[in-house]
């Protein structure tokens, strides 16, 4: 009677159970650690998430949905000092068998690693701005101007958002 199977992690999930009964429901919360998430600038604090999420089988896939808590740990556009920015992002996710890319999950066998969807879904957070404080001027005058008005205007980087180049490196285990 194994729940876990072995070298698995706390996020990666036998979802038999589910799988065999719809719309049996299974509540997954509490503190989980994905440390990558914090490596560097940037980073999530201590790369602690605080899940409240809910898992259910509908189909022979498993949707997942709910809340991630998590805060940012940046610095401030203007002057660089700290900037801590909480998100809890809502998500719904689904895990299937045959996953298409950057929509859906692996469901591999009975297993789903929640791990990959949470880097993502938080990493969709970052904020590209931040500031300690809206009225932040900065360590000297004029030395970031240019950036400060960028919000209400056009977009300065059209195309590709410059969010998933952040993606690209949580990714260690491409194929
Ligand atoms: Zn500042």
């Amino acid at each position: 009677m194994s729940r876990s199977a072995p070298g698995a992690g706390p996020l990666q999930l036998q979802v038999g159970d589910l799988l065999t009964q719809p719309g049996r429901r299974r509540a997954v919360g509490g503190e989980q650690v994905l440390e990558d998430l914090s490596v560097g600038v940037g980073g999530i604090a201590g790369g602690a998430l605080d899940l409240q999420l809910t898992l259910e089988a509908q189909a022979g896939r498993i949707m997942v949905s709910g809340t991630v808590r998590a805060a940012w740990e940046l610095e401030c556009r203007r002057c660089l000092g700290p900037v801590r920015v909480p998100v809890e992002p809502d998500l719904s996710e689904v895990f299937e068998e045959s996953p298409t890319e950057g929509e859906t999950f692996l469901l591999d066998g009975e297993l789903v690693d929640l791990a990959p969807m949470l880097r993502e879904v938080v990493l969709l957070t970052l904020p590209l701005a931040p500031l300690c404080e809206s009225t932040c001027r900065g360590p000297a005058e004029g030395a970031y101007y240019g950036l400060e008005e960028a919000g209400g205007g056009a977009d300065p980087a059209p195309g590709r958002d410059p969010r998933w180049a952040a993606l690209d490196d949580f990714r260690p285990d491409e194929a």
